[in-house]
């Protein structure tokens, strides 16, 4: 791709790949009054929370009752393994905001639409009164999942929003090109120039989807700029081939955590929807995907600031049919378990070690239990708090 084809629209579209919400303009008193301690009852060491959906619909059957999943079977091991968290198929979209509303709002023809119930990120942001560099959405990259990071309820909504940032949309070869090419060292053209300024624009002043223009403070906003380059730099633009989208958005996940240390960090994977068409490729994708998440675990456990006190949810956003479809694929439109009842695991520093929980929980449990964890009510939620959780 020429960078002079690099359009301002291109441009846009590329930085709406990072939307992020203002900063809520508290008092420095009031955040130093926070402490998480004070607010985590039964979890006195977890600081931080890593929420990943394991989405594209994925079944147990191919995940923690294969050994495709060393990863996230050894986290089940040393946390707490819910075996029939209950979920309902709204689609990819619905059923993953799902998880984050903590209401099994039904989505139908609006797909694309925000939800009306407000976010995790919103209900910690508001509550906690935290800033937005303390509250990431790391996304696969499509455009519908930039609406995770908030809702259009009034109460909430945009300024409590998480940091987005979608891997595909940022961190691609053509963008590289553009920013540390060898157009890089000799910025003659204005068109260049232009496009490069417009681009440091856009991440600084992100826009969401819907137009909104939202504010990071300006430190936060030039470690984010400085992130983004150093991640172009650092070779997740190579990152190519089946899966690809899922693997940037844990490998961004991995190192914004090493590099932010947020309170509240979300993942959401899709790749293994490919599943319709082949069975193969799904497991393909599942099996890269746990290989990732296997290497946010290793950064996790190697930072000493971390290790003791993050905790980690993994989840799909559903299962798939028991049954293969005629091109020997598997779809999602049965009313089976396997569809309808997933895997959910919490590892973390203050959860039970090697539980099974077999009783039924719900993957709409989630962001309570996460928002309670941090002091944070969630009014619109319709879930509880997860049993058993708490050694
Ligand atoms: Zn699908």
């Amino acid at each position: 791709m020429n960078t002079n084809d690099f359009s301002r629209r291109d441009v846009l579209r590329l930085g709406g790949g990072l939307a992020a919400a203002s900063m809520l303009p508290t008092s420095a008193l009031a955040r130093s009054l926070w402490t998480p301690d004070a607010f985590l009852p039964g979890a006195s060491k977890t600081k931080r929370v890593v929420l990943v959906v394991f989405g594209g619909g994925v079944r147990s059957r191919e995940t923690l009752q294969s050994d495709n999943v060393p990863n996230l079977s050894q986290l089940a091991a040393e946390g707490v393994l819910y075996t029939r968290a209950d979920v309902r198929n709204n689609g990819h979209y619905g059923s993953a905001t799902n998880i984050f509303t903590g209401a099994f709002e039904s989505y139908g023809i609006r797909e694309n639409a925000r939800t009306p119930y407000p976010t995790l990120f919103e209900y910690i942001r508001r509550d906690a009164e935290l800033p937005a560099s303390e509250v990431w959405l790391s996304t696969s990259g499509s455009d519908q999942e930039t609406n995770y990071a908030f809702s259009s309820d009034a109460t909430y909504g945009s300024r409590y929003g998480a940091n987005l940032i979608g891997g595909e949309g940022i961190f691609n070869a053509e963008l590289r090109e553009v920013l540390l090419g060898s157009g890089m060292s000799n910025r003659e053209s204005s068109d260049e120039r232009a496009t490069y300024e417009a681009l440091r624009g856009a991440i600084r002043t992100p826009m969401n989807v819907s137009g909104e223009t939202a504010l990071n403070d300006p430190e936060a906003a030039q470690r984010i700029e400085q992130y983004i380059t150093d991640e172009l730099r650092g070779g997740v633009s190579d990152i190519t081939g089946l899966g690809a989208n899922d693997a940037k958005a844990l490998r961004v996940a991995r190192n914004l955590l090493g590099v932010f240390k947020p309170k509240l960090l979300a993942v959401t994977l899709r790749n293994a929807d490919v599943a319709h068409g082949s069975f193969n490729d799904y497991v393909t994708v599942i099996r890269r995907a746990d290989s990732e998440l296997g290497s946010l675990m290793t950064a996790i456990r190697g930072d000493p600031e971390l290790a003791d006190s993050t905790a980690v949810f993994v989840l799909p956003e559903f299962g798939r049919d028991r049954d293969l479809n005629a091109r020997r694929g598997l779809d999602h439109g049965d009313a089976s378990d396997e569809l309808h009842k997933v895997s959910l695991v919490a590892w973390g520093p203050d959860f039970r070690r090697g539980k099974t929980v077999s009783r039924d929980v719900q993957s709409i449990d989630v962001t309570p239990t996460i928002a309670k964890m941090f002091g944070a009510r969630t009014p619109k939620s319709r879930g509880s708090t997860l049993p058993q959780l708490f050694a």
